[in-house]
């Protein structure tokens, strides 16, 4: 059962009307009934809730017991070179559910797909917000495309730089760090003239063990143990 937002400030005890579009979709698509309980959250609480008016254009829900949301430490960004259709897409839901503040995209030396469609971002965005309600993540994952490995690497990365090869070494663990953005390689790796580049721009060239992990798995690892660092997970 998808989680759904409701207004900043709630409290227990208060009824709220969910949006036209969740009332929808609990009527038709999942079928709810009066009396269900359902998850919600406000941004600094979620809540369980009882179902009291039933209707596709506007449900209402009686909030019971709360908890508090904890806030999330540092913002780690997965930079995924392109890879084929529907890795990319899966990348981009578990790194919603991972708590990945963005998704980037980029063109790499190596990456399988030789040309990139704008129109991909919407669908890419879709996904994400989708996994987000899902998920019960309050804050939206951002997916962007660049175009330039280097400009990304120079210009757009945030924080602590990462760069995942088989030959680098083992994960820092660094509480004082923050926020990082975390390079990951297409189906065929990064060239040697890709490690180089971002090592000049001040990347780390950490290793995810001895074994090579596909792109997909590296994403979903590097980002699991950063978020456990972080305190995250
Ligand atoms: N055939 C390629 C493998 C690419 S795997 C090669 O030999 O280079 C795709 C990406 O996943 C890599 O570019 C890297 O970023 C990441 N990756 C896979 N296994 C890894 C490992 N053991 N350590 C660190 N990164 C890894």
């Amino acid at each position: 059962m998808p989680q759904f937002p409701i207004p900043p400030g709630q409290n227990p005890g208060t009824i709220v009307t969910l949006s036209r579009e969740d009332s929808k979709h609990l009527v038709r698509v999942l079928r709810a009934s009066v009396g269900e309980r359902i998850g919600l959250f406000d941004g600094a609480c979620r809540f369980e809730g009882e179902i009291v008016v039933l209707s596709p254009v506007g449900t209402e829900v009686r909030l019971l017991k709360s908890v508090p949301i904890k806030p999330v430490q540092g913002e780690v960004v997965l930079c995924q070179s392109l890879l084929k259709g529907e890795k990319m897409e899966w990348v981009i839901q578990k790194a919603v559910e991972l708590g990945a503040s963005a998704v980037i995209s980029f063109k790499s030396e190596r990456s399988i797909p030789t040309s990139f469609k704008q129109e991909k971002i919407g669908r890419w965005q879709k996904i994400a917000d989708e996994a987000l309600k899902q998920s019960g993540r309050v804050n939206p994952m951002r997916v962007h495309w660049e175009e330039d490995f280097s400009s990304l690497v120079r210009k757009t990365a945030i924080g602590s730089k990462i760069i995942f090869s088989e030959k680098g070494k083992t994960l820092p663990v660094d509480s004082h760090k923050r926020n990082y953005s975390l390079f990951v390689g297409p189906e065929g790796g990064f060239s040697d003239q890709e490690i180089s580049l971002a090592k000049e721009e001040g990347c780390e060239v950490v290793s995810l063990g001895s074994r090579t992990l596909r792109a997909e798995t590296a994403s979903l690892v590097s980002l699991t143990l950063v978020q456990h660092e972080l305190g995250n997970i």
